[in-house]
């Protein structure tokens, strides 16, 4: 062990044996509540599980992993959705994972150094798989079950917002940059279960190549993905381009104006070429100019049209919408997605497509 690794060792073994043998017990892995659907007009999903808290060790990451709980909190307390019937996920489960996911894949997330690759944060790797599990995955499981719920929910109500997902880096047989269980292609799957000629679009916004729901979906007929990305940052993935339909890169630095030009030219034809039966869109907030990662320039303002084109461009096709908070990772992101799902449900909420 080199002497970095020992001091790291040292400094988190205190807090994690306090962690392991006090808390770990009573808050790890607690059976999953049973989903439910109320019949309302405002369908969001939403478990307080999503948020991620691992005695610190999640401020390692530049991710915001209590973002979710805060666009719900400002959603409940400031913006007039106090009392509001949130749908509960359950966690996705091991057969579900398995549409997508291989075998080997699945069971290398039983050490906890395969985990920290994908987390970014080595010092996971000194963990136990157990409160990785509990702490770190099941939170993630939780998401990838929040979106094959609102995927279900949109093509009963027209439209749904999952408050977590997007993870769209995750390969079949590996996870990155964060993301581990590759959701919406889960959830694509989870419907082919039943309706297997459904025709899927995938609109990924988020400021990130969608490298990994590119090669989970690879060259399905039934599939096509629209793709606008900052190209000269991470995953820069030549591989999985092939398998967009759609494939916009942009440089670091574009500006709204450009970026809204671009979309407004090009979605509106895409979404007519696909003719969808369901819609996901990656609406990773990145994109913001305050992004420490994403390296574009949208304003507040900016993304909240963004949001806006997307949703009333597949309202006027009458597509089924399923949208999902993907990447964002500035402090201001969780009052940005809180406001732009403020302004997407005003004319929607009485009357759904
Ligand atoms: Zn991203």
């Amino acid at each position: 062990m080199s002497r970095a690794k020992k001091v790291r060792f040292v400094l988190y073994s205190i807090p994690l044996l306090f962690f392991i043998l006090v808390l770990g017990p009573a808050s790890c892995c607690f059976e999953a509540k049973t989903a439910y659907s109320p019949p309302d007009a405002l369908p969001i999903v939403y478990h307080e599980d999503y948020n991620i808290r691992f005695l610190g060790l999640e401020k390692l990451h530049p991710f915001d992993s209590a973002k979710y709980g805060k666009v719900h909190e400002a959603l409940v307390n400031e913006r007039g959705l106090d009392g509001h019937p949130f749908h509960r996920p359950a966690e996705v489960t091991p057969a579900q994972l398995r549409l997508v996911h291989t075998e080997t894949y699945l069971d290398s997330l039983k050490n906890s150094d395969n985990v920290s690759y994908i987390a970014e944060v080595s010092a996971i790797g000194y963990l136990p798989n157990r409160p990785v599990q509990c702490q770190l995955l099941r939170p993630m499981r939780l998401a990838t079950g929040g979106t094959i719920l609102a995927a279900k929910l949109a093509l009963n109500e027209g439209w749904a917002i999952n408050l977590g997902g997007g993870y769209h880096h995750a390969k079949p047989d590996r996870g990155e940059g964060f993301c581990v269980y590759a959701d919406i292609p889960i959830a694509a799957r989870v419907l082919w279960q039943t309706r297997p000629e459904l025709k899927v679009m995938v609109v990924d916004l988020d400021a990130h190549q969608g490298n990994g729901l590119e090669m989970c979906f690879s060259n399905d007929v039934r599939v096509s993905i629209y793709d606008l990305y900052n190209d000269q940052v991470y995953p820069r993935d030549e591989d999985a381009k092939a398998f967009a339909t759609v494939d916009l890169p942009v440089p670091s630095g574009t500006a709204g104006a450009e970026y809204l030009a671009l979309l407004e030219r090009t979605l509106p034809d895409a979404m007519d070429q696909a003719s969808p039966d369901i819609l996901f869109y990656n609406a990773g907030s990145d994109v913001f100019e305050g992004d420490p990662l994403g390296y574009l320039k949208l304003t507040r303002e900016d993304i909240i049209r963004r949001d806006a084109f997307v949703f009333e461009q597949a309202r006027d096709r009458a597509i089924p919408t399923v949208m999902l908070l993907s990447g964002g990772y500035s402090k201001e992101s969780a009052g940005i997605i809180s406001d732009s799902i403020l302004n997407l449900l005003e004319p929607l909420q009485d009357s759904p497509p």
